[in-house]
């Protein structure tokens, strides 16, 4: 250990001078030498816990060998008695014993043992003192990186020198153990000496008293009587000297065996402390082990500790050039900052002066930023009024617009007539067969769309509708012209579309179309839709249709239950002079498939209803009823428009056929109600106090959209085959006065006079009669149109001619 110290002062001085730098230490490393001194350790550690448990296995042993003493101690009880044979081979065996083991000898490893405690205990005081030096070492390079590595040293080593302590405290238990065992051996062979020193007195004194006994006898036997007398007393006293001395001699064996026990614990104790002596020899062989692996470890920390400190010097040295070479580096850059800082200084200043600035507008900001908030607050107050003013007068103007548009819609309808009347020829089909017949008997003007002329009976007539469609014209075109009034039902209107004309001419074409041509119904519900849509940001609309037939003058219900129920048109009972229908079905439709699956419906009910559905259809009214109602959210304004789309029955003149029976029956029917049609609408459009309504179902069915500031019209279907002609004339006839009639002032004021019925239609053949509105020149120049309108016009305001 001394020579560790000269190499403790360099670490101490380093540790000290790193203890300043840690923070440029290179990164921490594993110490290999430190991890062997620790193995070694745990290693002489274990070393120590199987020595202990060997001290633990020998006193056992000794504890066993004890109890065998015993029992060895038992038998020599039962050679007591040989040895009570020869006291005194015994008494001199004894002071043989004496010389040779004695008290002396224990003495003697008493004191060797003393002596060798001693020694131990300045070894002890020693590793103390290294110990104590070691930790200083460590105090003094408390903060260096080895810190941790020699507190776990550290630890190890306390733990060792507790174990040291431990072996040490068991060792001086064992010398105590010895130097008693040795006093009592001492007091032992003390007593023995005083019973064998009391027993040769009383051996003295009982042959003494023998001797004197045998001189006295052997006198008094030399004497007389008396002396024999003496003799037997003292032959009697003799008894009792033999019996004393049988008393000594029991005594003397007792304290033979007494002797032979002290015997066997002295030799007992000798294995003892032979023992113990061994045990002590161990454990200070293996403390001088400790010690060395110690010191081994010891060494090799601190030579660790040695490499690591050069290290940490090597390291130091080159954080400081580094250091050096920084601060160089930094001071140059100082040298620059300062420069910038002299540069700095005026921005420095404009910038507090910026920031005092600052700092008072920051301080002004809150007293501003109220002022501000207020008159915003204000202006949006205001703003707020004003755009409310505005909202107001815009909704005014709103509501004004409405109004106008409202009368300009119906001034425009006026302007065009609250009665239009459309005329459509369709082509030419397969079922007109071919040839001569079948040949077109209809032309076209090609300067005005309103003017069709029709060839009849080598005669051209020509006529003047509102517009004319010819066969080329599309479904698309025709329902364009039909869709403003469409629209105006929307707007509370009450609509009557009515298709007019022979079987076959194209009717229900025109109004029903095909699935892939849909014809006005669909078209009209259609476009119903897109504007209530349209319209559904100010407006809530609800829908409804009712699909009906009047067929023979008796109404039923295609969408109800029983269809062939015939229904009644009654007065509403609130006194309104409103009409409706008991019993007539309402079906709320919401888009086009819904209309779709009420067609369909209403389709089978009245296919259910006939044996052959193209001559009942030619020959009854379907009426599809489209009932609008509205409610403008802005104004609570409420309407209801409805839409009346009449697929009428044929026109063709069936009784002048001869025909009889139903079928005349119909025709009659047919031509009553058609001749009522042609009455309302006359009535209506001369503007005549009395309508006659009532003369038919149609017409009293669709009194309220017929009347008032309803509108109509009045599509009629004609056929451009020769063979048709006839027919054709009729219906054009029936379309020119209808049309005529609301043209001319004088009709205004002209009396309720008779519509001519169908059956007269015919008999006002083009030419026959200045009555006639049709142009009596066949073949004229469609350049003169417009002379043949005024003309027809001139004529329309003479009064209408009943025919
Ligand atoms: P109505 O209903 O007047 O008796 P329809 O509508 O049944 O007559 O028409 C008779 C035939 O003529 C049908 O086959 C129909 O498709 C056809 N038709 C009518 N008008 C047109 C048209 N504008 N274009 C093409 N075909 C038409
Ligand atoms: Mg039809």
């Amino acid at each position: 250990m001394p020579a560790a110290r000269p190499g403790r002062e360099l670490p101490l001085q380093r540790g000290r001078f790193c203890s300043g730098k840690r923070g440029s230490l290179p990164a921490q490393r594993p110490f290999p030498v430190i991890q062997k001194v620790v193995a070694s350790m745990a290693h002489l550690q274990e070393e120590k816990l199987r020595l202990q448990e060997e001290l633990l296995a020998l006193q056992e042993k000794l504890a066993a060998r004890e109890s065998e003493e015993l029992a060895v101690n038992v038998q020599l009880r039962g050679q007591v008695e040989n040895l009570k044979v020869n006291l005194r081979e015994q008494a001199q065996e004894l002071s043989r014993l004496r010389s040779e083991m004695g008290g002396t000898d224990a003495e003697k490893h008493r004191d060797l043992l003393v002596a060798e405690n001693e020694r131990l205990r300045q070894e002890v005081k020693a590793r103390d003192g290294e110990l104590r030096e070691l930790r200083r070492l460590q105090a003094a390079c408390w903060d260096c990186t080895h810190l941790q590595e020699n507190a776990g040293l550290q630890e190890r080593l306390c733990q060792l020198q507790r174990e040291a302590e431990e072996a040490r405290a068991k060792l001086s238990e064992l010398e105590l153990e010895v130097q008693q065992k040795t006093n009592r051996l001492a007091e032992v062979e003390l007593r023995l000496k005083d019973s064998l020193a009391e027993r040769a007195q009383e051996e003295e004194r009982l042959s003494r008293r023998l001797r004197d006994s045998q001189e006295t006898i052997a006198s008094l036997r030399a004497q007389p009587q008396h002396v024999k007398y003496i003799i037997k007393t003292v032959e009697v006293e003799s008894a009792k000297a033999k019996q004393a001395l049988c008393e000594s001699q029991s005594r003397n064996q007792y304290l033979q065996e007494q002797v032979g026990m002290q015997r066997q614990v002295l030799k007992e104790m000798e294995q003892q402390l032979q023992s113990s002596q061994k045990t002590a020899a161990q454990l200070r062989a293996q403390i001088a082990m400790y010690e060395s692996e110690l010191e081994r470890a010891h060494g090799q920390m601190l030579e660790e500790m040695q490499a690591m400190e050069d290290e940490k010097n090597r390291a130091i040295e080159e954080a400081f050039s580094r250091a050096q070479v920084e601060m160089k580096a930094v001071h140059e850059n100082l040298a620059g900052v300062r420069t910038n800082l002299l540069t700095l200084q005026p921005a420095l200043r404009t910038l507090t002066h910026d920031y005092n600035s600052l700092k008072r507008q920051v301080r002004d900001f809150p007293l501003l930023l109220q002022e501000t908030l207020r008159s915003a607050r204000a202006e949006i107050g205001q703003a707020i009024e004003e755009v409310n003013s505005t909202n107001r007068e815009l909704l005014r103007k709103y509501r004004r617009e409405l109004q106008l548009r409202k009368k300009c819609h119906n001034e425009l309808v006026r302007l065009k007539g609250n009665i239009r009347v459309f005329g459509r020829v369709r082509p030419i089909t397969k079922e007109d067969g071919e040839g001569p017949e079948a040949a077109s008997a209809v032309t076209f003007d090609a300067d005005d769309d309103a003017v069709l002329h029709l060839l009849h009976k080598g005669k051209q007539v020509s006529f003047e509708l509102d517009k004319v469609f010819p066969p080329q014209a599309s479904q698309e075109e025709v329902f364009q012209e039909v869709q403003a009034l469409v629209t105006s039902c929307i707007d509370g209107y009450n609509v009557c579309i009515f298709a007019y004309g022979q079987t076959g001419a194209g009717k229900t074409y025109t109004m029903e179309g095909t699935s892939a041509n849909p014809g006005i119904n669909q078209r009209a519900l259609q476009l119903l839709f897109s504007e209530v849509r349209s319209k559904a940001a100010d407006w809530d609309y609800a829908i409804s249709v009712s699909v009906a037939e009047i067929y023979n003058e008796a109404l039923r219900d295609l969408l109800g239950k029983e269809p062939q129920e015939k229904l009644e048109i009654k007065l509403c009972p609130d006194g309104s002079g409103q009409l409706y229908v008991p019993g007539l079905t309402e079906f709320s439709v919401q888009s086009v498939e819904d209309i779709n699956k009420v067609f369909e419906f209403g389709h089978h009910n009245r296919v259910t209803e006939c044996t052959n559905l193209n001559e009942h259809s030619s020959r009854s009214h379907a009426l599809l009823i489209v009932t609008v109602r509205g409610l403008d959210r802005s104004t609570g304004l409420r309407t209801t428009g409805k839409l009346n789309l009449v697929d009428l029955a044929g026109s063709e003149r069936v009784g002048r056929s001869g025909a009889e029976g139903s079928r005349l029956r119909e025709a009659q029917y047919i031509n009553r109600s058609l001749s009522a049609l042609g009455d309302v609408i006359y009535a209506l459009r001369s503007r005549q106090g009395h309508v006659p309504f009532r003369n038919s179902k149609l017409t009293y069915l669709l009194q309220d959209s017929l009347s008032g500031d309803s509108k109509t019209l009045m599509m009629v279907q004609v056929s451009p085959a020769e063979k048709n002609s006839s027919e054709t004339l009729c219906s054009l006839k029936f379309a020119e006065r209808v049309r005529s009639v609301e043209l001319g002032p004088v009709s205004r004021k002209a009396e309720l006079t008779s519509w001519p019925s169908q059956e007269h239609l015919e008999g006002d053949v083009p030419g026959s009669s200045s009555r006639s509105h049709a142009s009596p020149s066949p073949g004229l120049p469609s350049g003169r149109a417009t002379s043949i309108r005024r003309k027809l016009q001139t004529s329309g305001k003479l009064r209408p001619v009943p025919v």
